[in-house]
This record gives C-alpha cells, sequence and structure tokens, in this order.
C-alpha cells in the first residue's frame, strides 16, 4: 500500500457508488469515519471517509485532493460504518444517503463533533432600559428581553428562543446595534446519568413474567426474543428487568419505540425504575439536544438511549441491550427516501454487535411469529394480563338495526352514559382526524376534492379550512356547489365532529380530543395525555395516535366508530393491521381493577373476521393470515421489491417502468416475478402521477441480486431525469 492510500468517499448524492480522493496535501491522513470537505464537480461537498484503498481505477493524475478535514477524531466507529453499509446493500440505496439519514442534522451540515450551543444575553445597557418604555415602541423587542432577563449571566439557548418566540431571530440585529444583547457560545453538557436511585421498585414478576425473564437470560450474546403478551400482561415490567441486569454491568440499552408520543410514560416510567435520565432521540427536539444525545451514546456515557426510528443508528459505546417495543407498529418503517425498517435494522445490529435483542408487542408481526415457526427467533409469550386486571369484553354493534346519523349508536351511547355514570373513563376511536371526511353538495352530489390528488378533501372546522390529507393543500371551506350552486353539507364523521356530538349527549362531561391536529402543538399532547392519564377527561376522542401503549388507570369503555374501512382493503395486510389496531385500541380498557368493555360498530357484523376474531383473537388471525399468506406466496414466504415512480406527465412514471422492467428483464433472473408496471391505486398524488413495478421472488438472493445489477443501470437511465423514482425493498404498502 502506498503511502498516502486513497481515500474512498461518500458524497450526499443519489448515486450509488463512492468517490475517491487523494488524501489533503497538509496534516494527516483523515480515517474512515471522519468527515472530510471534497470538491464535488463544481460545488464543495461535505462526505465521509468510508474506507482507504491501496489504488483507484482512475489514475493517479485524474484524482483529485481533499480540501479539507473536518473531524480529527472518528464521528462513525467501524460499528457504525458497519451498520450503514449494511443498510445501503440490502435496501439497494446510496451510501452517501444513508451516511446523511445516519447523523444528526448538525453533523450533516458539517458542523462540530462536540456540540457547541449559542446563546443570547442581556447586557448591562439591556437590563439597564425600562420594558413598558420599549413595549411602547418596539414590544417584540421588549418581550425577548423579558424572556432573556432572568437568566443574565448564563443566557438562553436559541433553541429555547426559537420554541418560546418564533421570529425572535429577525430582532437579533437591531438589538446587537444597541448593545442590548450578546451573543456567546458555550459547550453543550447534557447530564444523561442521574444519581441511579430508582424511586420506585414495581411490583414482583408473576410467574408468566418471571419465566419469560429467564428464558432471555439464558442466552448470552446475539438472540432475538419475540416477546408476545397481552396488552396489560406486564411486558414492559419484563423489560425494565432485563434492562436493569444490563446497565448493572455496565453496558448500555438502547429502547425503540414507535411514536414520540408514547415516550413521555415510558421516559418518566424508567427514570422512577431506573433511575436513569435516558438519552433522547427523536425528531421534535432541538438539533443541539439531538446531537448531545448520539455523541453521549456513541461515547458510552448515556447508558440508557431511547429513541424512534433514526435512533437504530444512533452509536453505542458499550452496547449490551436493544428494545424495540410494538414491534408490529408500522412506524418503524420510514415511508420515503431511504425507506428501512429500524425494527429489521435493529435485528441485524444486535447480530453485529452479537448482543440481545427483544422485540415486544401484544400483536407481533405475521413476519416475526414467521422467523419464530423457523427457530431464528425465540418465541416467548405472556398470555394474560399481570396482576389482577382481566380482559375486557368484546361486542359488536350492528349498524343496520342500531343506526348510527351522528357516528354513535343507541348501544354505545348507552354504554357510555353507564360507564360515565359508574366513574368509569370512555375512550372513542376513529381513526379520521378533522370534522368530516366529504364535503358534497345536497343538490348534485358533487364532492369537493383536492385539485392535485385523487382525493377528497376533508373538512376542518376548528381551524376552519378543506384540507388534503394526502398531500397537506388547503382552501377555504366552501359553502356552494361551483356546478349547481347548491348547498355543500359536511358528510361523514372525523374526530372533531364526533367531540362535537359526544358533548352534545354529555354535556356534564370533559371530553379531551387528541389527534394530531389537537396536538401540534408542543406539549399540548403531554397535557392532553397527563389529563388523561389522571382521569380528569371522562371521553377521550382520538385516532390511533391515542390506541397505541398508553396506559389510562381508570379506562373503562373503548368504542370503535367504525372499523369497516378495514374489512375491504386491497392490500394483503389488511386483517393483520385490522386485527392489530382493535387489539390495541381495545386493550387501553380495563387496565386495572374493574373489567373493560369494548363495543365496535360494523356494518357487516357477518364478515368472517369477526367470528376469527372473537373466537381466537390475534392468535387466530394470525394463523389464518400465515396460512393465506403461504397460499398466495406472499411475504414472508416471499419477498417483495417495490420500484416507484412519479412524474407531471403520466407516461413519463410509465415509460421509465417499462425500461425497468425490460432491464430487470434483460438480467435475466427466472427466479423473479415481474408484475406490472401498473398506476398506484392512487394515481395523482400532490399533482404528480404514480406507477409502481412489483418484484417478487421466494429467494431473496436472486431478488437482491437483481436490485444490485438494476439500480445503477437505472440511476444512468435518460427516461430517469423525469421522474422521481425510488427502491422499496419489503414495502409494507403497495401503493
Ligand atoms: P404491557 O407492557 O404488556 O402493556 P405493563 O408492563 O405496562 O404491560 O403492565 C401493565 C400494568 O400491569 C401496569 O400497571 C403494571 O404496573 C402492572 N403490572 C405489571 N406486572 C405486574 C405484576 N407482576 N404484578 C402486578 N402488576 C403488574
Ligand atoms: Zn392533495
Amino acid at each position: 500500500m502506498s503511502e498516502k492510500p486513497i481515500l474512498q468517499v461518500a458524497v450526499n448524492a443519489p448515486l450509488s457508488r463512492l468517490f475517491d480522493y487523494l488524501p489533503p496535501s497538509e496534516g494527516d491522513t483523515p480515517s474512515p469515519g471522519c468527515r472530510v470537505l471534497v470538491p464535488f464537480g463544481r460545488q464543495r461537498q461535505i462526505g465521509m471517509v468510508i474506507a482507504h484503498a491501496a489504488e483507484s481505477e482512475l489514475p493517479n493524475s485524474k484524482l483529485r485532493r481533499i480540501l479539507s478535514t473536518i473531524d480529527d477524531e472518528q464521528v462513525l466507529s467501524k460499528q457504525d460504518l458497519w451498520l450503514i453499509r449494511f443498510t445501503s446493500d440490502y435496501y439497494h440505496h446510496p451510501l452517501g444517503e444513508v451516511v446523511a439519514a445516519a447523523m444528526p442534522a448538525l453533523l450533516r451540515q458539517g458542523k462540530p463533533l462536540n456540540p457547541v450551543v449559542q446563546r443570547l444575553a442581556i447586557t448591562g445597557k439591556g437590563a439597564a432600559q425600562s420594558l413598558s418604555a420599549v413595549a411602547r415602541r418596539a414590544p417584540k423587542q421588549a418581550k425577548l428581553l423579558g424572556l432573556i432577563g432572568g437568566n443574565a449571566n448564563n443566557g438562553v439557548l436559541f433553541d429555547e428562543l426559537d420554541e418560546a418566540m418564533p421570529g425572535w431571530r429577525r430582532l437579533r440585529q437591531a438589538m446587537l446595534d444597541k448593545s442590548w444583547i450578546r451573543v456567546f457560545e458555550s459547550p453543550l453538557k447534557p447530564d444523561f446519568e442521574a444519581n441511579r436511585t430508582a424511586t420506585s421498585e414495581g411490583p414482583s414478576l408473576n410467574a408468566d413474567q418471571s419465566r419469560a425473564l429467564e428464558t432471555m437470560r439464558l442466552r448470552a450474546g446475539f438472540s432475538v426474543s419475540l416477546l408476545e403478551g397481552v396488552t396489560g400482561s406486564g411486558k414492559t415490567e419484563v423489560y425494565l428487568h432485563l434492562m436493569r441486569d444490563v446497565l448493572a454491568a455496565g453496558r448500555q440499552v438502547l429502547v425503540l419505540v414507535p411514536e414520540i408520543g408514547l415516550t413521555p410514560q415510558f421516559v418518566s416510567r424508567l427514570k422512577e425504575r431506573l433511575g436513569i435520565e435516558p438519552a433522547l432521540l427523536h425528531s421534535s427536539l432541538p438539533d443541539s439536544a439531538r446531537l448531545a444525545a448520539w455523541r453521549s451514546a456513541g461515547n458510552g456515557s448515556a447508558s440508557l438511549v431511547l429513541g424512534t426510528r433514526s435512533a437504530v443508528f444512533t452509536p453505542l459505546g458499550k452496547p449490551g441491550l436493544i428494545v424495540v417495543d410494538e414491534e408490529h407498529d408500522i412506524s418503524f418503517k420510514q415511508q420515503e427516501g431511504l425507506r428501512y425498517s429500524a425494527r429489521d435494522l435493529a435485528v441485524a445490529k444486535a447480530k453485529h454487535l452479537d448482543i440481545p435483542i427483544v422485540l415486544g408487542s401484544a400483536t407481533p408481526s405475521i413476519e416475526s411469529l414467521q422467523r419464530c415457526s423457523d427457530g431464528m427467533y425465540q418465541h416467548i409469550s405472556l398470555p394474560s394480563r399481570a396482576g389482577k386486571a382481566v380482559p375486557p369484553l368484546m361486542r359488536l354493534v350492528d349498524l343496520n338495526q342500531h343506526p348510527a346519523p351522528d357516528g354513535l349508536s343507541p348501544p354505545l351511547l348507552d354504554a357510555i352514559g353507564e360507564h360515565l355514570q359508574t366513574g368509569g373513563q370512555v375512550l372513542i376511536f376513529l381513526n379520521r382526524r378533522g370534522f368530516a371526511p366529504t364535503l358534497i353538495c345536497s343538490n348534485c352530489g358533487h364532492i369537493a376534492e383536492c385539485r392535485r390528488c385523487d382525493a377528497r378533501m376533508t373538512v376542518h372546522r376548528g381551524d376552519p379550512k378543506l384540507l388534503c390529507h394526502h398531500c397537506g393543500a388547503s382552501r377555504p371551506v366552501e359553502t356552494q356547489c361551483p356546478d349547481c350552486a347548491g348547498q355543500f353539507r359536511p358528510l361523514g364523521q372525523g374526530t372533531e365532529r364526533l367531540e362535537e356530538s359526544l358533548s352534545h349527549h354529555f354535556p356534564d362531561n370533559t371530553i379531551a380530543r387528541i389527534d394530531s391536529d389537537s396536538t401540534r402543538l408542543k406539549d399540548t399532547m403531554n397535557k392532553a395525555l397527563a389529563l388523561a392519564t389522571k382521569g380528569d377527561a371522562h371521553i377521550l376522542v382520538g385516532t390511533q395516535m391515542l390506541s397505541k401503549g398508553h396506559h389510562f388507570p381508570n379506562l373503562t369503555l373503548v368504542g370503535v366508530v367504525n372499523a369497516d374501512q378495514g374489512l375491504f382493503g386491497t392490500d394483503f395486510r389488511s386483517s393483520e393491521r385490522l386485527s392489530q389496531g382493535l387489539i390495541q385500541v381495545a386493550g387501553r380498557s380495563g387496565r386495572e381493577q374493574r373489567q373493560g368493555e369494548v363495543i365496535i360498530q360494523t356494518g357487516f357484523p357477518k364478515h368472517p373476521f369477526w367470528s376469527e376474531l372473537f373466537r381466537g383473537g390475534y392468535g387466530h388471525i394470525a394463523r389464518s393470515v400465515m396460512q393465506e399468506r403461504q397460499q398466495a406466496a406472499w411475504p414472508p414466504f416471499s419477498r417483495l421489491a417495490l420500484i416507484r415512480a412519479a412524474a407531471h406527465k403520466k407516461s413519463d412514471a410509465h415509460h421509465f417502468l417499462d425500461a425497468a422492467r425490460s432491464k430487470a428483464q434483460a438480467a435475466g433472473s427466472s427466479n423473479v416475478r415481474i408484475l406490472g408496471p401498473v398506476s398506484a391505486p392512487m394515481e395523482r398524488r400532490a399533482g404528480r402521477y404514480h406507477a409502481q413495478l412489483l418484484l417478487q421472488s421466494a429467494d431473496r438472493q436472486a431478488l437482491h441480486r437483481l436490485l444490485h445489477d438494476l439500480r445503477p443501470k437505472l440511476e444512468t437511465d435518460k427516461s430517469g431525469r423525469r421522474v422521481r423514482w425510488s427502491m422499496d425493498v419489503d414495502p409494507i404498502e403497495l401503493f
């Protein structure tokens, strides 16, 4: 190897290759895992050194030098680089883009590895101003002085100001000019290592839990345990015991949860039981806090790391255990850009690190159950609820017999009244936010549609508008039909409308609505959840946001307003999803002393799905889904990959996929079926026409070889310039 090697650098560009550079003319050669600044075309780009090589395909005279080294220590360890490469290979996604997705935003932007944060402080001159005098001329400046005034010496973080007073940055220059404020930088030192005094011992484990724990403890090194426990069976208690072992041995635990909404309850339970402040990694944190948490995980100082999907890429200095809670949840799959499954990558990561991983769920994915049958995962079950709680009673209400003009049938209304009267709490579930899903002309039946999608506009009342839930387009609510000048009226139910009907039926009760509209404001979600948890809100109305993981001690009745969309879903995963959703939401009820009740309204009570669900619960549905999939050779009995394309002109999308099809056929793998191209089920979205090509094979290797060959050909195909395209390996939604 020559003294100065060739550096193979990944650049954040949609090209699945590395770029060779010569080391900088001065200074040390950067190691793999360090960021560098490189000339790229006519621009400069931040790159990541992936490897050193002795030679390049290009002669040295053609190679350019890197401009400078950004890091003098590795940002990504060997293990981190391994996961990034694995991800890039498995999902056939450009390595540079995977590197970008795996790093916190600040590192992607080339900011220093050790986070420095900017603070704003008030000067003596600023402090001497009379706030009321300033407020008369410049009320915003007065507000800002007021905000930072209390912290005269330490100053206030820019991030905190962004939250407290969006737009404050526009005032900065004027106030600096007057010498009222000053800006300074300081290192951000997070304190994740708390005193480690747990404030609560927790219940002692029951026999099933102890058996589960012992089974998991027996395995050293890599193993996958699927902990299938009915809702409220005490899975979390089992995780907590396992975590305690690992932490006591001085190793780290990484916990992945599907949604940020679930973190506050989890965090307080972890703090209470383990005495540790977890390092949090999720998208609603300020960038500097995320970087600080990421660093602390990487150097091993944060012993407990909790995050959502992208936290799977968090470096772990002293890895000991990974827990994926609610492993079946589709939020673990990224649905755009790099379409990875955090659950699947977590398993790969655990294997590479040779540590155990626990996947927990009341309704495990068919994929994970299948791996248990294959003997790859160990299946551990908690068949009954922990403590004294018993499973909820479920029943159907036939909407043909009991019409529900405002969404709530008489039997459901009666049950709500009864539960409220006896001090219970009620959750009404509807997976549709907004006031009404349709605005229709009472005269001619014209329906208000999105101008950019093949979709109806949803009527919103709180913040009155028509909103497209697919592309986010909005316009004022129309009152008159553009075709016949008839009156428009809202049709159907959304959570806002249900809230209105419920307050009409139950005027003396407090109602809390929890969906992404009501929770967009930061902390509103936490407040609403606190209200719901304490039992101060009697009726909760919400979307699936409310159905997962939460523990509401007083909740005794769950009403499912409409489950019928899922019964006739076109996707082969519909019944798996429907049963998972129903069981999750049902699992919110009767988690403590009193038995819960679940009422599901349906227009199709004879549908075979119901008898299966009532007869055998999720286990039964899972078995019959498994059989169906085996007969039809759907996953997990085959592997799928979807190539999607979208373009302003329909023909461009189809041309590209036709070309992709011929290239795939030319690559000639008899083991891979190629289906399509076809238009996507919702063809027009956000002004683009969507189409797709499905590749299916029982032979995973054959499918991956084909994708591997195909990707660079598609990258250089001319018809690709007019389309946005992507590869989705193991897609979970076929549109
Ligand atoms: P899951 O994670 O399976 O939904 P949790 O661990 O949250 O279940 O437990 C549900 C409820 O049961 C919690 O209130 C928990 O404190 C309680 N619980 C769990 N295990 C036990 C036990 N062995 N004895 C008594 N109560 C328990
Ligand atoms: Zn739209």
